[in-house]
């Protein structure tokens, strides 16, 4: 006999966060190193390539502080997820499809309330 438990839409949301959680952390990882990479001062630059790297290494700086804070959105959603209260909408009620909750996981809001809420301003 097979029970559908109810939490197997809590099991599917903590896998799907854990998955972005793993490839947000790679990702930051890899932005921390170029960044870092990107910022070396070789004794032969010129004026020119210090700019270059200068500006190279503020991109990648901003790309893995939003890569940051994706992943502390990611962290929160697990916390809210144990805390019971995680992937319903707000307005609404109804439950937030999972494939929305990994894709941006600080929505609280499902796709027709909040483009309701959109589409008042
Ligand atoms: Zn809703």
């Amino acid at each position: 006999m097979t029970l559908v438990y109810p939490e197997t839409r809590t099991q599917d949301i903590r896998i799907a966060l854990q998955e972005r959680r793993e490839e947000l952390d790679a990702e930051y990882t890899a932005a921390v190193a170029e960044s870092t990479l990107a910022g070396v001062v070789d004794s032969g630059d010129d004026v020119a390539d210090l700019g270059t790297k200068a500006f190279n290494r503020e991109q990648e700086f901003a790309l893995a502080q939003s890569l940051r804070t994706r992943l502390d959105q990611v962290v929160r959603a697990l916390e809210r997820l144990d805390a019971g209260h995680y992937g319903t909408c707000e307005t609404c009620a109804g439950e937030i499809p999972v494939a929305r909750l990994a894709a941006f996981p600080s929505v609280t809001l499902c796709v027709s309330c909040k483009s309701r809420s959109e589409s008042r301003y």
